[in-house]
């Protein structure tokens, strides 16, 4: 018998972590009183997170480890978790205790009325730095005004999903996954339950600049094709200017004797156009990059070893 509810935890690196996660994730889980599996999902961590996640199997059998061949980052680490988990509701969390656990309930509330999607939305995050705030406050906001799919402000990867939303999530097996959005991309019911993120229990954010960058690009690229109009847009009003300096320049040719002074307008024209190129190029080659992972068709990820699946 497949449990109610299902909670799958991406884990790189976490090892000091667990043991306090597993104790309060138990606790509220245990005092819901439904059947229910944690899914640990181990994405090639370095540390002990691995024999600590195997010590939790052994002492209960709630605790289901699925381990990666290797790092295959935090958003494939959840697919991997979705694939696995077998919950009529399934609840993402990161590891950290960022997304604590006393908010499960009132997720699982929601999906009792009848919500097929429950995310959870921050109202205060503690502990982060002025520069992830900033960055992640404009970055979700130009991301929902360049694309049609209703991305929710604010929410991260921590919510609740109905089977159905689960299955209509895991049949998209695209390759640059931004799972947030792709939830979105899902439909049915969705809701939002507000919630104050804390701060990391213990070690370090596993998301340096390079991979936030990545993340944010994978985002945009697989929701909006805006990035690559505006080299369209940008070359129609640049002709458009063009056009009327060539008016200029001939009505001063014929009707006076002053020389269009050339250097400098020469200068600017030519390397703004050049760096103009180049943006258009290396945004193209954002996508063409994309399409080539996409079409090697290779497998989102290769597992290594299932614990505790009947
Ligand atoms: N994580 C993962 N693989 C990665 C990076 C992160 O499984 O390559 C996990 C990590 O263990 C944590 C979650 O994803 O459970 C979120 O990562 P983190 O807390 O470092 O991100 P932040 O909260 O700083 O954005
Ligand atoms: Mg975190």
């Amino acid at each position: 018998m497949p449990p109610t509810v299902s909670v799958v935890i991406p884990v790189f690196n976490e090892e000091q972590i667990l043991p306090i996660l597993y104790q309060r994730l138990s606790e509220v889980l245990g005092a819901y009183g439904e059947a229910y599996e944690i899914v640990f999902v181990n994405d090639g961590s370095r540390d002990g997170s691995l024999a600590s996640l195997k010590r939790l199997h052994t002492d209960d059998s709630h605790v289901k480890v699925v381990s990666l061949s290797r790092n295959f980052g935090h958003q494939t680490a959840i697919t991997c978790g979705l694939d696995q988990a077998t919950g009529a509701a399934v609840i993402v969390m990161d590891a950290d205790l960022q997304d604590p656990p006393e908010v499960l309930p009132q997720l699982l509330d929601k999906w009792r009325e009848g919500y097929d999607v429950v995310y959870a939305v921050r109202d205060k995050r503690e502990g982060e730095s002025a520069f992830k705030l900033g960055t992640a406050a404009v970055f979700y906001r130009l991301l929902r005004a360049m694309t049609q799919v209703d991305i929710p402000l604010d929410t991260g990867d921590f919510r609740l999903m109905s089977r159905r939303a689960v299955d209509a999530l895991q049949s998209a097996r695209e390759r640059s996954r931004f799972v947030r959005g792709l939830v979105s991309w899902v439909g049915y019911r969705q809701t939002g339950v507000t919630y104050t993120r804390k701060e990391r229990m213990a070690g370090e954010t596993k998301y340096p600049l390079r991979k936030m960058l990545k993340f944010a690009l994978d985002g945009l690229t697989a929701f909006s094709f805006a990035p690559l109009q505006v080299a369209t847009y940008l070359g129609v009003s640049i002709s458009v200017l063009s056009f009327l300096y060539a008016v200029y320049a001939i009505i001063l040719r014929l009707f006076t004797t002053q020389t269009v002074p050339g250097w400098t307008s020469l200068m600017v024209a030519v390397l703004f156009l050049g760096g103009v190129q180049l943006v258009a190029l290396g945004i193209i080659g954002e996508y063409l990059g994309r399409v080539y992972e996409e079409v090697k068709q290779r497998p989102l990820y290769l597992l290594d070893e299932r614990i505790g699946f009947d």
